[in-house]
């Protein structure tokens, strides 16, 4: 970890997940939810695969990655792990191969095409929809209206078991932003019966989970900032 200043020591990162578990818990106290209903996802893009050990000693269990390629780079260190790797950054489907091999849960599944070339790679994943609900260009994710025909393309391909979906509305610093977002993802999971919502972040995570969060993907708030 030394070769890598911008990772927190041992004791800074504990402090970290600390905080982090505590603003969890109260958020999950202010909404009369259980502790377990929410997962804390790390999310250790940029870093190096020590950080992924680093919170891996800690207890954590669940790890977002953003890339198929820095995966497969750190791959190696990390896949004996007890532990689950997510997708959470927008995936071509000429990649969907590699990323059906190195991670357990693609987050960020948001086309027929991606879906279908997913489960062609023949291994059982759990998937998700990511969901665009705002009109920036930047962002992927299917549109609102066009998630009932995606989540019943996805039932219906074998190997694909649809747990949610997940969003990452427009950035703002402002932590209450993003609730509107989160209010419409919950709605939406709802329509279709889907329990896992991944939304909420470092910065606004007590909003997710107030709204109704399943996942909140957390990096900057255990990592450090990542450098660019
Ligand atoms: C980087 C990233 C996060 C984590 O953001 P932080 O602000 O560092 O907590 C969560 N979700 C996605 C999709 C990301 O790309």
């Amino acid at each position: 970890m030394a070769s890598n200043p911008a990772l927190p020591s041992p004791a800074e990162f504990a402090e970290n997940l600390a905080r982090v578990e505590d603003r969890i818990q109260a958020a999950c106290a202010r909404a009369g939810r259980a502790r377990e209903s929410v997962l804390l996802l790390a999310v250790t893009k940029v870093f190096p695969a020590e950080a992924v050990l680093a919170a891996h000693a800690l207890g954590l269990r669940d790890f977002g990655e953003n890339y198929v390629q820095e995966m497969e780079q750190k791959a190696a260190k990390i896949r004996h792990l007890d532990a689950r790797f997510h997708l959470i950054g927008h995936l071509q489907s000429n990649k969907s191969r590699r990323a059906a091999e190195l991670f357990d849960v693609i987050q960020t599944v948001d086309s027929a095409k991606l879906a279908r070339r997913l489960a062609d790679s023949g291994r059982p994943l759990e998937v998700m929809i990511e969901v665009k609900l705002s009109e920036e260009e930047s962002k992927h994710g299917a549109a609102p209206g066009d998630v009932p025909a995606l989540v019943e393309t996805i039932r219906a391909l074998p190997g694909l078991h649809l747990t949610g979906l997940m969003t990452m509305p427009p950035w703002s610093d402002d932590p209450e932003f993003a609730r509107p977002y989160f209010v419409r993802l919950r709605r939406l999971a709802e329509t279709h019966a889907l329990p896992g919502i991944s939304m909420g972040m470092s910065h606004d995570l007590e909003a997710a989970i107030e709204e109704g969060a399943t996942i909140v993907r957390v990096g900057t708030a255990l990592f450090g900032r990542r450098r660019p």
